[in-house]
């Protein structure tokens, strides 16, 4: 984590209509702006991404948060979206069109997945490289691959993928990448400077940081965002609202600390872990972080809280006891907020994919690390009976 970016994260307001000093951004919560006279008017309205005109296009409070985002990143500009997944499906209805090919390299968030099987209908076509690191990307290239598209670590199984490397076989061949970096968040890895074109963020996630918003982000140059903002934000209008940014902004300022305490908190559990007898295996980024094992070391400059771990006989009545054994770890979905949270893939007819079998999910919170183990524990001990 830079000193530069821990700056950006806290940066003050300084935008119009500071008057008596205020440090958090005015939440302009109005639909529309109005302009002194109609040329003036016409002029703005032909620019909608730079100007504004509306708030389904840009809107102050949320065009700062774009720009600290943007800046974290290492981008030109930045477009923000009412979730992840507004973020995710424009970039799709944005840049994709009838006869491509999509490439998802990695295991890649659920949803995601389902939204390329739903675009099969519109003509777009896919191919999912679960593994990245047991195939050879390049032999799965066709004349139409249009854009690759990758987590890293993946979801669930959170196995890294070599980004400089894929992003040197995609320029090759004209292919533009994609990035899901929810994981690391920008404070952790910065996918622009590994080559990617644009990256994607559920601001949900750790950047919300506080459970009480839903959000996403993309990242990329100015010529990419502009396009976005026309055809995959006005058309499709999942827009982010001044509240929702303000939210956001207030997680961004606690960002960097509470990536340390995420961090602190999933390395104690997961050596935790490690060595307990009912555990078979770890994943985690960490897991695979030597010193001498090159890509994970460049791409990564911290590790955040999310892992998963796989359960001895993981059958669901076993998982399911484990489960509901946790006080500490509450049951839910999403992830990266302060809250430590447990889930599992598997379903009582069987798991989606049988190596998914036994498998555990956690978000390591903000409590100690203290308690997260001794909750572990309890519900170890909950097996034996
Ligand atoms: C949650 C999540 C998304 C979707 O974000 P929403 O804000 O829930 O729409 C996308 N990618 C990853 C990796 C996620 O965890």
């Amino acid at each position: 984590m830079n000193s530069t970016d821990q700056q950006i994260c806290m940066g003050a307001w300084d935008g119009p209509g500071v008057g008596p000093g205020a440090v958090a951004p005015p939440i302009y919560q109005t639909s529309l702006f109005t302009k002194p006279s109609f040329e003036e008017f016409v002029r703005q309205q032909a620019a909608e991404h730079e100007n504004f005109v509306y708030s389904r296009g840009t809107n102050p409070t949320v065009a700062f948060l774009e720009e600290r985002l943007a800046l974290l990143e290492g981008g030109e500009a930045a477009k923000c979206f009412a979730s992840g997944m507004g973020a995710i499906g424009a970039v799709f209805a944005g840049l994709l069109r009838g006869g491509d090919h999509v490439l998802f390299v990695n295991t890649v968030y659920g949803p995601t997945i389902e939204l390329a099987q739903h675009l099969e209908r519109f003509g777009v076509e896919h191919t999912i490289l679960a593994d990245p690191a047991a195939v050879d990307i390049e032999e799965h290239i066709r004349e139409n691959t249009s854009l690759i598209y990758f987590e890293s670590p993946g979801t669930m199984l959170m196995k890294v993928v070599d980004v400089p490397a894929l992003t040197t076989v995609a320029r090759r061949h004209g292919i533009r990448t994609v990035m899901d970096n929810t994981w690391s968040t920008p404070l952790f890895q910065k996918p622009l400077a590994a080559g990617v074109d644009l990256v994607v963020h559920s601001l949900t996630k750790y950047i919300g940081g506080h459970s009480d918003v839903i959000g996403g982000a993309v990242i990329g140059s100015q010529d990419t965002i502009r396009e976005l903002f026309y055809q995959g934000h006005q058309l499709f209008g999942a827009v982010m609202s001044a509240m929702e940014a303000s939210l956001v902004l207030r997680g961004l300022r606690t960002l960097p600390v509470r990536m340390e305490q995420h961090q602190r908190n999933a390395l104690t559990v997961i050596d935790h872990l490690r060595a307990h007898p009912e555990v078979t295996a770890v994943h985690h980024p960490y897991i695979d972080h030597d010193p001498d094992e090159a890509v994970i070391t460049s791409q990564f400059s911290g590790f955040s809280g999310l892992l998963s771990f796989e359960l001895r006989d993981g059958t669901f009545t076993r998982v399911s006891r484990f489960i509901d054994a946790l006080r500490l770890f509450r049951i839910g979905p999403s992830w990266g907020g302060y809250e430590s949270l447990v889930t599992s893939p598997l379903r009582s007819t069987g798991a989606p994919a049988p190596e998914l079998d036994g498998l555990i999910r956690l978000s390591v919170g903000l409590e100690g690390a203290q308690s997260q183990i001794e909750d572990l524990d309890r519900a170890f001990t909950s097996l034996a009976r």
